[in-house]
């Protein structure tokens, strides 16, 4: 029987007159005169559920558990890199240093933070090969949107007017969304059968109007394009520059420096490569590296040096402006720093061939279940299909694997993305995980497959609702569960 306590809303727990805090009777004299004019005044007390402390603790504990998260899941999210976030990294950023300074504070009382923060833009320079870096974006996407503000006011610079951004059909959305919010026209480029640029329908679309072509490398297949320099190449020699999408960095990290596959501009998401807690639209960061002749047009403010100072440099003149309050998200830089510390540059090169191993041994032994159509060996990930379970009768076989792994105690992989794989499962363990959480999850996956139809169709089973509506759910959320 369900616990009606512990499904009901806080509201619904109120009873009249419960506290949780008492104050004792003030020992100064009340001030009785009006402090505020009439009309500010209330008519009556704010209708605030009346609750005990317990009951406030349950109530909110028990709905944090109801989520799914990295320290209580596999979270095998393809593209997402769900790893463990080191809780050495929360402490670290937490310190009164960081967390208990103020953005307008003069530059000379965080001298710590400005150091910090100036050490890990040099550090994100090494891994990419790209000098002039910027820490300034929000998160990956915000990255896409400010390197591409960069490449216009670069073209600007030089009295070129170019319109159009490239991606290939298997980008992540937000690549061709960043060049429309950019005012890029963008382009999609197709894709061979084995998942990499089709070399020709690139010749095809270069011309002088291309100002950027933007590629994810390791793919959002999980395919290492072996063509890179070549498609640099192309692009440099219609005078278009090359932007990575870092989201992929943890394959590569320490073995491959994105300059020296020809990109020109790139981003990380710390929040996936350097361990960020991230997801439910926590705060992520998307610096971006580029090189130095673009350093110039990077947004205000870069943290520099001079004779031992650090200082937040606003005076850039070819500046592209403010992208972000402040310093940028802090906070999460803050534990990619420390991150980076932790590992130095022989663990980084460490966490990429882990992460490598940990899917193949993961693509070894599932794709006995799944076809992979990208074939036998992956980066980081790698994306199955579920189409042939149509035939079984299964009208959406991805997005019921998906949810029946819920009832596993699995979190789902990413589904239907890319767009070119039907029915797509897309999965990503990271190094972070044993290898017996992989053959616990394989395990799952077998298991699930050979159960009757029904199961998987109306799955999950164990979750407070089964199946929302998820466009309903996101337009017109329904905040009250009902039992039926
Ligand atoms: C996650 C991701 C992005 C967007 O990054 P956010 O930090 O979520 O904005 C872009 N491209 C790819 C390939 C990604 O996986």
């Amino acid at each position: 029987m369900r616990n009606e306590q512990a499904t009901a809303l806080l509201f619904e727990l109120s009873r009249p007159g419960r506290r949780a805090v008492r104050f004792a009777a003030p020992d100064v004299a009340v001030q009785t005169t009006e402090l505020l004019p009439e009309w500010a005044l209330a008519d009556k007390p704010p209708p605030l559920p009346e609750v005990s402390e317990s009951d406030v603790v349950r109530h909110f504990t028990n709905l944090s558990a109801r989520n799914m998260s990295v320290d209580s899941h596999f979270y095998p999210l393809g593209s997402c890199t769900m790893k463990y976030n080191p809780k050495r990294n929360e402490r670290l950023a937490s310190l009164p240093g960081f967390s208990q300074v103020h953005p307008y504070q003069p530059d000379s009382t965080v001298q710590g933070l400005l150091a910090c923060l100036f050490e890990l833009q040099e550090m994100l320079a090494e891994i990419s090969g790209l000098p002039g870096v910027s820490l300034q974006p929000a998160a990956g996407a915000h990255g896409e949107l400010t390197a591409l503000l960069v490449a216009a006011a670069y073209f600007r610079h030089r009295g070129e007017r170019r319109t159009k951004v490239l991606s290939p059909d298997s980008a992540h959305g937000t690549n061709p969304a960043s060049a429309r919010m950019a005012g890029f026209t963008a382009v999609t480029v197709r894709s061979t059968p084995s998942g990499f640029v089709d070399l020709d329908d690139l010749r095809r679309q270069l011309d002088g109007q291309v100002a950027v072509l933007m590629i994810t490398n390791p793919n959002t297949l999980g395919l290492f394009d072996p063509h890179i320099r070549t498609i640099a190449d192309l692009v440099h020699d219609v005078g278009g520059l090359v932007y990575l999408d870092g989201a992929n960095m943890n394959a590569v990290l320490g073995i491959t420096r994105p300059a020296d596959c020809g990109a020109d501009m790139m981003h990380f998401n710390p929040h996936k490569t350097f361990s960020g807690p991230h997801g439910g639209g926590g705060p992520g960061a998307g610096p971006i590296c580029v090189r130095s002749d673009l350093e110039p047009f990077l947004p205000v403010p870069v943290v520099a040096r001079r004779n031992g100072h650090y200082f937040l440099d606003y005076h850039r003149p070819e500046s592209i402006g403010r992208v972000r309050a402040f310093f940028g998200n802090v906070g999460v830089l803050l534990r990619a720093y420390c991150y980076l510390l932790t590992h130095g540059p022989d663990g980084l090169r460490k966490v990429a061939e882990n992460a490598v191993l940990n899917a193949n041994y993961l693509l070894a032994r599932l794709k006995r279940l799944l076809a992979c159509p990208q074939g036998d060996r992956c980066m980081h990930e790698f994306v199955l299909t579920a189409e042939p379970l149509r035939r079984r009768g299964l009208k959406q076989p991805a997005r019921d694997i998906a949810k029946r792994l819920l009832d596993y105690g699995f979190h789902a992989p990413t589904v239907y993305f890319p767009l070119t794989v039907p029915e797509a499962l897309m999965i990503e363990p990271t190094e972070t995980e044993s290898k017996e959480t992989l053959d616990a999850f394989a395990d799952a996956l077998e298991k699930i497959l050979q159960e009757p139809l029904d199961l998987l169709q109306e799955a999950p089973h164990s979750t407070p609702i089964s199946r929302p509506d998820e466009v309903q759910a996101a337009r017109n959320p329904k905040l009250r569960w009902t039992p039926d």
